[in-house]
């Protein structure tokens, strides 16, 4: 009798302790909706927000869009329904995600938009890589390296915010070149959806208007890149003609090595997405947030979080991606 009354006071007292804990400790609830998972960035996104959240204990919800806006506005409707505290949102539609920002709002649900800025809404917060420089570094790798000549300039999705200011960026350092006739820019085409096959077709057609007399190309991620790359080739070339990319994608690398390609940049995502939790908590939790930016969405100052991407080429890939172990010796240099 005296064994049982142990017992059960030792069973009652844990029930207690679990209660009380629970009632202080909330489980925070986070929905993430991603516009795609095509270019890795985004894949790398995922796991890293999936393990971020595993080890601070969040619960996490995500959806995945494959570029389509009407298919994102019914997940994060779902997403909202499973009563998350927070939603992650990378907007396949930068000015329709207004109103998915509206509607989580009205939920009780803040937001932060991850990489891809959500405009014209009272948005939470923006973690991303810095757009701007990532374009700046672009069009500082192509001034330098092809100060005259024929560019053909690419620019990302026109319903990605990142676009723009990824041109922005880079046209800090064409302009002038531009504007004193060094340069000429012989196509000036955004690729709708960020689609490599979309990018082929842009640069076939000028190759073709310009007798391939092409010095220079601003890709804006190394998708598009690698497709501006096949089209030089058929032409015999690649290799003769620089072209930048963005997002560190194992083939960029591969093409690096071997000289098609002259540069990507490289972001760790996994990084960003270990902050974007953690700044996801925090916003859960009403606790302050430390920001390093504020980006202005059209309508409100967004506090931001703000990650430097860096660039790669032949001449550090080397320190980048192998010493660090970000990819292994064999997989860069497998076909070179
Ligand atoms: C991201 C890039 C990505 C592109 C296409 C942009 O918003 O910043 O990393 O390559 O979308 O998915």
């Amino acid at each position: 009798m005296k064994k049982i009354t142990r017992r059960m006071f030792a069973g009652f007292s844990l029930i207690g302790l679990t209660l009380s804990f629970s009632a202080f400790a909330k489980e925070v609830r986070i929905g993430v909706s991603l516009p795609t998972q095509r270019d890795i960035g985004w894949v790398r996104y995922k796991q890293g927000l999936e393990e971020a959240a595993k080890k601070s204990g969040a619960q996490l919800f995500v959806q995945v869009a494959d570029q389509n806006a009407a298919v994102q506005a019914s997940q994060v409707e779902n997403l909202i329904s499973q009563k998350i505290d927070v939603l992650i949102l990378a907007p396949q539609d930068a000015a329709a995600s207004a109103s998915l920002v509206n509607a989580a709002h009205k939920a009780g649900v803040k937001v932060m938009s991850l990489d891809r800025l959500a405009l014209n809404s009272n948005l939470d917060m923006y973690v991303s890589f810095n757009n701007v420089k990532i374009g700046e570094l672009q069009g500082q790798y192509l001034a330098k390296h092809v100060p005259k000549g024929n560019y053909v300039v690419l620019s990302g999705a026109p319903t990605d915010n990142n676009s723009k200011l990824l041109k922005d960026g880079a046209m800090i350092h064409l302009k002038p070149l531009i504007q004193s006739g060094e340069v000429k820019v012989v196509t000036d085409q955004p690729i709708t959806d960020w689609l490599p096959s979309a990018a082929q077709k842009i640069m076939e057609n000028s190759l073709t208007a310009n007798k391939n007399n092409i010095q220079g190309v601003l890709a804006p991620n190394d998708n598009t890149a690698g497709a501006v790359v096949q089209a030089l080739a058929a032409q015999k070339l690649a290799g003769k003609v620089i072209v930048t990319g963005q997002d560190a994608e194992l083939t960029a690398a591969q093409r690096i090595v071997a000289g098609t390609q002259t540069m990507t940049v490289f972001k760790d995502q996994k990084k960003l997405a270990a902050e974007a939790i953690k700044v996801a908590i925090q916003m859960a939790e009403n606790k302050p947030v430390e920001a390093n930016a504020k980006t202005n969405n059209g309508k409100v100052d967004v506090p931001s979080v703000l990650l430097e991407p860096v660039v790669v080429d032949k001449s550090n890939i080397e320190k980048e991606f192998i010493e660090s172990g970000f990819f292994k010796r064999e997989d860069v240099y497998k076909y070179t």
